[in-house]
């Protein structure tokens, strides 16, 4: 029996790169050895990094000559870290929509001066700020596209005249932009790429190198990239994995062929939500994420029968995070649709229960 999986991350995966992923633990592309005890250096892994580094530049219609696609460990949270080791000279400028832009604002703190120059803190997190100007002085401006937690998302990218760095975690690949316009893209893949363990980093290979700083190699994007992203062992079966879903994404037509699932998938919760006067949604509608639906019955004795409607219809993971309480949906890429009309029954169900 397959669950409905609405988990934030780690999160469902194709059932295709599940069975892939088996096949290729029992016995990878007919080698008699597992993926799981293949060398990093054997010339059947270089090939699978290379392809995976490969499709992540063609999904975002990236010249190769200008962009590199590293698969790192250490996930999202690392990145926080080596984005200002590697871009910061003496000061950033930071857009605080979240928990994680928190996280990321903390650890580049530790670097230089970081000018917070627009936040959501003041209404907890349930909006994007759209007015803020971006000084031409800062090395960098980093920001959240999509707010996991709050359930928040950016509509546009944010225009700035400085370098631009994107957290990504929880909507690349989700949705199309004109992803030449960032310097540095970075998540944590166990949202929408493969399994936990890693991270993916998408660098524009002009924006490394300018800090006068001398960085620890492992946190250095261009000693990996001196390596061919090979300085260490590589999370071999994660980003095997990652190149399965990978294919599986351009096989379906890339990235605006999921965006249009994506689309319809969130506008048959939210309609479910709004149509229904005993839920209310935790973002404000503008900006209210196409990944992360946050909700909460205003009448929270009606949150036990929910969850007992959720455990019969196999629902998991649809709790909301500790820091906003209440319900969230996650809806990633590789969520089928069907999974969300099973949801909505649920909710429809509640009215009479109610
Ligand atoms: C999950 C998440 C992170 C943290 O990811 P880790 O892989 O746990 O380090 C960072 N940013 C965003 C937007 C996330 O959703």
């Amino acid at each position: 029996m397959k669950m409905h999986n609405f988990s934030a991350g780690p999160c469902v995966l194709p059932s295709i790169v599940y069975s892939q992923a088996a096949e290729a633990v029992l016995n990878f592309e007919n080698s008699g050895l597992s993926i799981l005890e293949i060398s990093h250096r054997s010339s059947a892994f270089v090939a699978v990094l290379e392809e995976a580094r490969d499709l992540v530049l063609k999904l975002m219609n990236l010249d190769a000559s200008q962009y590199s696609a590293l698969f790192l460990q250490g996930s999202a949270s690392m990145e926080f870290l080596r984005v200002p080791v590697n871009l910061m000279r003496s000061k950033a400028a930071y857009i605080n929509t979240g928990t994680w832009s928190t996280k990321a604002i903390a650890e580049a703190r530790a670097f230089g001066e970081v000018a917070v120059i627009a936040s959501s803190a003041d209404r907890n997190f349930s909006y994007i700020p759209t007015d803020f100007i971006v000084d031409s002085q800062f090395d960098y401006l980093h920001f959240t596209s999509n707010n996991t937690i709050y359930g928040t998302q950016f509509t546009a990218v944010p225009q700035a005249s400085v370098p631009l760095v994107c957290d990504m975690s929880s909507d690349i690949f989700s949705r199309v932009l004109d992803f030449s316009a960032f310097d540095v893209i970075y998540a944590g893949v166990q949202k929408n790429i493969g399994p936990a363990g890693s991270s993916l980093v998408v660098v524009k290979n002009e924006v490394l190198g300018k800090t006068g700083r001398s960085i620890p190699s492992m946190l250095d994007y261009q000693q990996h990239l001196n390596h061919d992203n090979l300085y260490h062992t590589a999370n071999v079966f994660g980003v095997y994995t990652s190149l399965l879903n990978l294919r599986w994404l351009n096989d379906l037509g890339g990235v605006a062929a999921i965006e249009a699932k994506n689309e319809e998938k969130a506008n048959r919760l939210y309609r479910a939500i709004d149509g229904l006067d005993m839920i209310t949604g935790m973002a404000e509608r503008e900006f209210r994420s196409k990944m992360n639906a946050t909700f909460r019955f205003k009448d929270n004795s009606l949150d036990a029968v929910f969850d007992e409607c959720c455990r019969q219809a196999n629902i998991v993971n649809i709790k909301g995070h500790r820091n906003v309480g209440g319900y969230r949906a996650s809806m990633y890429n590789a969520l089928p649709i069907e999974s969300v009309d099973v949801l909505v029954q649920v909710l429809e169900q509640l009215k009479h229960k109610a």
